[in-house]
């Protein structure tokens, strides 16, 4: 250490603080690293490694990035799951004495960015913290880079209900205390399925005492009463450490989170990670990506603070029949008014993320071109307020309420900031002339200056005669006078000669020296004012936080309402009657998204569910002939009527529904080590442990993945289980290839039969896509097999092994719609012949009596008897 640089000491003191971290060492126009974060940088972004003399006998090894374009390395470290801390100068080299002083400005991680190239703008970025003690856990959701903060105590089933609330919001960091990682799949959850960044904190970190003195002191409040917080511990502490954490990566605080939203689950549809998955609400399953998820056919919005709210309230349709119905009545107010729509729609286009531009403003690292937009942005208040002048409903009133006009900003900003500021900060050129008069009176003086310049110029040439003459300037020399070599002798002696190039020579006068001083340091104090002009302007713009804050919920809300309204209006949906009525009733509904991406019309169908005589739908028929669509088009009118937007459908009554559950098809999961079956099984047990009567169920095809009996058995238990009342009885959409099921129609209360309608001519079958009441009689697997292209020689062999098929089972089928319900087991085994059973059948059918002698007759008939 002794023989280390002093720069190098230096580089190990800030290392030292921050150990776990990559160290971004700004040493002029690059950040480098050392060491190992040099050799493990250089790895990961596949840059060359140099080195660097550090007064030791090795060279240091060191990569570095360029200043000006640091941001997509950092982007890069951060995804991988690094943690950047950034050491900057904080004096101009230029000016300091020895060692430039260097701090550490902040730690990135991956959420605490507030980069904007490293922000994707349709997204929260959420940081959460989770503090578990006991049967108790306090959660909380950060976004700094839009100042939200959203929390919530979780008491019983907390492993489940944390995987809920996470997934849910899908942090990209998740700071824990050591009970998190004790619960038994839920790191594994986090790690593989939400693929967040998890910071296990000290104990310490999660102290009661200290805790609530944090929270206290980030709300500005002093009783934990006023924040709702008393009785939650949990809460408290999981808070206290997000804001310890945030202070300690942020360092310059984090002023921007001004108020806790707390929510309850009760306040929410209940969808965990599964459904929403199957549901394609944000992104399909096979791609990932949001075309034909329900998310696009919604999101029509124009701000990037809309495309993330429209993305939260699909995933948390509301359970308060009121607060839809606010929404429903904002929807439809503005589907009735085409001039309304389009004026927002033009004035919201060209407003800017507001939100996050208000975190740059606040955290003091939004440049000039960002409070231009922030002008840019206010500007377009005024015209909004206007047309949302006459509104009635109580939303779009309280909209127009919250939405601040911001003039004083705009102003501020326009009379501050040239119209177009270059990106740095540190050229000067942001401040507008008139704003500020000493600004103006250096800005004067240098331009004087320079007019001084022009004319010594002249009187220079005059007096010598030499008509080439120049003056010129370099950041070496600064101002000279310039003389070709031609004119060389006429030079006067008063001329001090400075540089010589091959066809001149360049000099400097006393006069020119002095001339330069006034100049450059006019220079130097301009750019200095202008930068101190710029922080004040900042300053004062972040103190309206508040109400730039509620503008931009405002606003985001109208976004959503709008684009709710534009595709209501564009897709001919309807209002749905939102109740409790607990019945979902569906004339001529469509799906959404299959609807828009399908060329051919949509065959829009009835659903008629209820907690009555309607609680179980068993549907049968063809594979491709539209059973799951149905079944999910029931899921997605329910979640679009409940977040407040008109539905695909003629007419539609929608009872609340706290949650909707599905076990959809095979799952991507089999990488995770459990066999598709156990999945499956894995998901059923835990919709029937969860659902209550007025959950909805859709259950796509269970027992699949086993061997028919059991997988018959299962799925019939299953219906029964669902549709009693007594376990159950949630509104069911059962869809199913096992037709013997259709007999729990007549055994089972509120159970009814549906199919898929189909037309059969030959070996050819036509969708016809109806649903319609009873079951399928058929399976017509083949026909679907030959649509497919299957050749024609298996599809003739299929055909002749169903018949075969058909002709030695016909006990099967019918002993199976004898079954009485309830029994299960015992039911079961009436229904199904046993195997030793089969196998005698099968044995005694392939006998040939008339070739057997009597010997061999008693012998096969002792056989059979031992197999019976
Ligand atoms: P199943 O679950 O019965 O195998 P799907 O629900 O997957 O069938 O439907 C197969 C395809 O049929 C869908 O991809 C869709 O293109 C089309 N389809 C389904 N329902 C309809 C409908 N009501 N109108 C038009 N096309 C439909």
């Amino acid at each position: 250490m002794a023989s280390l640089s002093p720069m190098m000491k230096q580089y190990f003191e800030m290392k030292k603080k921050y150990p776990d971290t990559i160290l971004f060492f700004r040493l002029g126009d690059f950040y480098e690293m050392f060491y190992d974060d040099a050799k493990l940088v250089s790895r990961e972004l596949d840059l060359t490694l140099t080195g660097r003399d550090c007064g030791q006998e090795e060279r240091a090894p060191m990569c570095g990035v360029p200043f000006h374009s640091y941001e997509t390395y950092l982007a890069r470290l951060v995804a991988k799951g690094y943690k950047v801390a950034i050491c900057e100068q904080m004096e101009d080299p230029a000016l300091a004495k020895g060692l430039v002083k260097r701090d550490i400005i902040r730690v990135v991680t991956p959420g605490t960015v507030l980069e904007s190239s490293m922000l994707d703008e349709s997204r929260n970025n959420y940081i959460s913290s989770v503090c578990v003690r006991g049967e108790t856990a306090g959660v909380c959701f950060a976004d700094i880079s839009t100042g939200e903060l959203y929390a919530t105590s979780l008491h019983k089933n907390l492993e489940e209900q944390l995987q809920n609330e996470l997934s849910r919001y899908s942090p990209s960091e998740i700071l824990v205390n050591q009970a998190v990682l004790d619960f038994k799949k839920l790191p594994k959850f986090i790690h593989d399925r939400l693929c967040a960044s998890v910071e296990l904190l000290d104990e310490a970190d999660f102290e009661q005492s200290e805790a609530e003195k944090k929270v206290l002191q980030q709300f500005q409040k002093d009783s934990l009463e006023q924040l709702q917080l008393d009785d939650k511990p949990e809460l408290t502490s999981a808070l206290g450490a997000l804001f310890a954490y945030l202070k300690q990566t942020e360092r310059t605080g984090v002023e921007r989170i001004a108020a806790i939203q707390m929510y309850s689950g009760a306040q929410y549809m209940r969808l965990d990670l599964n459904t929403r998955r199957n549901l394609e609400l944000t992104e399909t399953m096979r791609s990932g990506e949001k075309r034909g998820s329900l998310l696009w056919v919604l999101d029509k919005t124009h701000t990037p603070m809309g495309k993330r709210l429209i993305r939260s309230w699909i995933l948390q349709p509301l359970l308060s029949p009121a607060a839809i119905s606010r929404r429903l009545n904002a929807v439809e107010e503005l589907t009735e008014d085409s001039v309304l729509r389009d004026t927002i729609a033009e004035q919201l286009s060209g407003v800017h993320d507001l939100e996050r531009v208000m975190s740059r403003v606040v955290y003091g690292s939004a440049n000039g071109r960002e409070l231009r937009a922030l002008e840019g942005t206010a500007r377009r208040l005024p015209p909004l307020r206007t047309a949302l002048k006459n509104v009635q409903s109580q939303l779009l009133c309280k909209i127009l309420e919250d939405m601040d006009p911001l003039d004083d900003i705009a102003d501020l900003v326009d009379r501050a900031i040239v119209e177009e500021p270059p990106f740095s900060l540190r050229e000067g050129g942001i401040i507008r002339s008139g704003f500020s008069e000493e600004l103006d009176l250096l800005k004067g003086d240098m331009s004087s200056g320079r007019g001084v310049l022009a004319q010594i110029e002249t009187r220079e040439r005059e007096k010598t005669g030499i008509s080439k003459l120049k003056v010129g300037y370099n950041r070496v020399f600064g101002y000279y006078i310039e003389v070709p070599n031609a004119f060389k002798e006429k030079v006067p002696e008063t001329y001090i000669r400075k540089q010589t190039l091959t066809n001149c020579e360049r000099y400097i006068t006393p006069e020119l020296k002095q001339l330069e001083g006034r100049i450059l340091g006019a220079h130097d104090k301009s750019v200095q004012l202008e930068h101190q002009l710029f922080e004040q302007v900042r300053k004062q713009i972040a103190g309206e936080m508040d109400r730039v804050q509620r503008t931009a919920v405002a606003v985001a809300q109208l976004d959503v309402l709008l684009s709710f309204a534009q595709v209501s209006v564009g897709h001919q949906y309807t209002r749905p009657i939102v109740d409790m009525s607990g019945k979902l009733e569906l004339k001529d509904s469509r799906h959404p998204v299959v609807e828009a991406l399908l060329e051919a019309p949509f065959v829009p169908n009835d659903v008629t569910l209820d907690k009555d005589q309607n609680r179980v739908a068993i549907i049968t028929g063809p594979n491709m002939a539209g059973k799951s669509t149905y079944m999910r088009q029931a899921a997605l009118i329910t979640i679009m009527a409940q977040i407040g937007c008109f539905v695909p459908a003629a007419s539609a009554r929608v009872g609340i529904t706290d949650a909707i559950f599905t076990r959809v098809g095979a799952s991507d999961d089999l990488a995770a080590g459990q066999s598709t079956f156990m999945l499956e099984m894995v998901e059923v047990a835990d919709i029937l442990k969860n659902a209550t009567p007025d959950s909805l169920i859709i259950l796509d095809e269970i027992g699949r993945g086993t061997s028919t009996y059991d997988g018959m058995s299962i799925a019939r238990a299953v219906v029964e289980y669902v549709a009693d009342k007594k376990t159950l009885g949630a509104k069911t959409l059962f869809a199913t290839h096992y037709h013997e099921l259709t007999a729990l129609e007549n055994l089972l209360d509120g159970v009814k039969n549906y199919n898929i309608a189909c037309k059969k001519h030959g070996d050819d079958i036509t969708f016809l896509r109806r649903i319609v009441r009873g079951g399928a009689d058929e399976s017509y697997g083949i026909e679907v097999a030959k649509l497919a292209g299957v050749p024609n020689k298996v599809i003739q062999r299929a055909k002749r092994i169903l018949a075969e098929l058909n002709r030695n089972a016909p006990a099967d089928k019918k002993s199976v719609r004898k079954a009485k319900p309830q029994l299960a087991e015992e039911s079961m085994q009436l229904t199904l012949t046993p195997p030793g059973e089969k196998e005698a059948l099968e044995r005694l059918r392939s006998m040939d009596v008339n070739t057997l002698t009597p010997i061999e007759c008693m012998n096969q008939l002792f056989e059979l008897s031992k197999l019976v």
